[in-house]
């Protein structure tokens, strides 16, 4: 049991979720709520940042999990506060950050997500993937409008810098320098009847553009394709990347677990008991036939794999994981009357119970897991307060010894 759950719920997870799911969970509503998608909500990226930064790290997860929100303030763990969103964003994506190539005059590196199917990433696929982005306008050629025509900005005589007088007391001023607003801090504009058709002066135009990205057998959740250099086009600026995040969507048969897979195959009790024969569809439509021979029992929760039936490796498609299957055997709720005797003179004898004088009859009812989870927590707190009392109590003995 957790003490909060605030930061669980944020990313939309349950409090005991893998570091998997909390890394999809975290990449999902990352980019639905980037600034860049969603500039309104720029409060609900800055959670989803602080829970992923903290439940993203073992040793900050305990220290919440223990003492909730106000304990990560108090500077538990390594410095207190939170990173930049952004800069946890980056990091996630692996974009910026200087590292690698020389990124000097550098345009946005983009995120886009893309779902694709379990059967996509079996069998390989190209996507298409249409998008918006600016490109350098050709008429003006960038310029944003004839050669020529721009000129010194007049608000702020090229500066790009607006300077404002604050009156701060009778005999205090404050001068405040602001952006340009006419000409966006670049110092320079276009009188309007120069200004390039195309582009209304902006020096780009929005193009439509389609990317094919080819999703290669084996990929994985989460693995990004990078198209370098077809982020937004600015005139002077190297562009950035377009980089692509698969999302892998539920199969409704299959679970990936690396290069395994998994799934559940129900049986009723006479094939657990004497056999059966069934057939199971694979991601690139084929048909296996398991055959269990009569005489092997199967138990409910039994686990078999098949061989190289589980997911191509990425890279060397021809290598392929297990298929896992977990056996989840059907047993009647209700057994008629008219069939027990016959049964049990099929069935092994029952163990025999004596039962001596003093026992008491008690009554089988159903465990409701949730009640009883209450339950125990409500023990557990009760204890540990009692051992702080004891700790203290403790504490006074040495004192007095000493
Ligand atoms: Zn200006
Ligand atoms: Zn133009």
């Amino acid at each position: 049991m957790v003490k909060e759950t605030a930061f669980y719920e944020i990313l939309g997870v349950k409090p005991d979720c893998s570091d998997s799911e909390l890394k999809k969970a975290y990449r999902k509503l990352a980019l639905k709520y980037h600034p860049d998608k969603n500039p309104s909500e720029g409060d609900k990226f800055k959670r989803i940042s602080q829970a992923y930064e903290v439940l993203s790290n073992p040793e900050k997860r305990k220290i919440y999990d223990k003492g909730g929100e106000d304990a990560i303030k108090e500077g538990g763990g390594s410095g207190h506060g939170f990173s930049s969103p952004m800069d946890i964003f980056d990091m996630f994506f692996g974009m910026g950050g200087g590292g690698g190539r020389r990124r000097e005059r550098r345009g946005k590196d983009v995120v886009h997500q893309l779902g694709v199917t379990l059967e996509e990433l079996y069998n390989g696929a190209v996507r298409k993937l249409a998008l918006q982005k600016n490109v350098i306008c050709d008429k003006c050629a960038g310029r944003g409008g004839k050669q020529g025509a721009v000129e010194r900005c007049p608000t702020c005589r090229g500066s790009g810098l607006y300077t404002r007088i604050q009156q701060l007391g009778p005999a205090m001023v404050q001068q405040i320098q602001t952006m340009c607003p006419d000409c966006q801090g670049q110092g320079e504009r276009i009188s309007p009847k120069d200004r390039c058709k195309a582009c209304q002066g902006k020096k780009v135009i929005k193009e439509r553009k389609v990317l094919e990205v080819h999703v290669d057998k084996g990929m994985e959740d989460g693995q990004k394709i990078t198209f370098s250099g077809e982020g937004d086009q600015e005139p002077g600026l190297e562009p950035g990347d377009i980089i692509i995040v698969l999302d892998e969507k539920e199969h409704e048969t299959f679970k990936r677990s690396g290069r395994n897979l998994i799934m559940q195959m129900e049986l009723t009790i006479t094939e657990a008991l004497c056999g059966f024969q069934k057939t199971i569809e694979t991601l690139d439509h084929r048909t296996l036939v398991i055959t269990c021979i009569p005489g092997e029992v199967i138990k409910h929760g039994a686990i078999k794999c098949v061989l190289s039936e589980g997911m191509p490796v990425y890279k060397d498609p021809f290598e392929k994981g297990q298929l896992i299957i977990k056996f989840v055997v059907n047993f009647p709720t209700q057994i008629d009357h008219s069939v027990i005797n016959k049964l049990e003179h099929l069935l092994p004898p029952r163990t025999e119970c004596i039962v001596p004088d003093n026992s008491e009859e008690v009554v089988l009812v159903d465990l409701d897991p949730e009640q009883e989870a209450r339950r125990q927590y409500r023990h557990r707190q009760a204890y540990e307060e009692d051992d702080d009392h004891n700790h203290h109590r403790a504490g006074g003995v040495q004192c007095q010894t000493h």
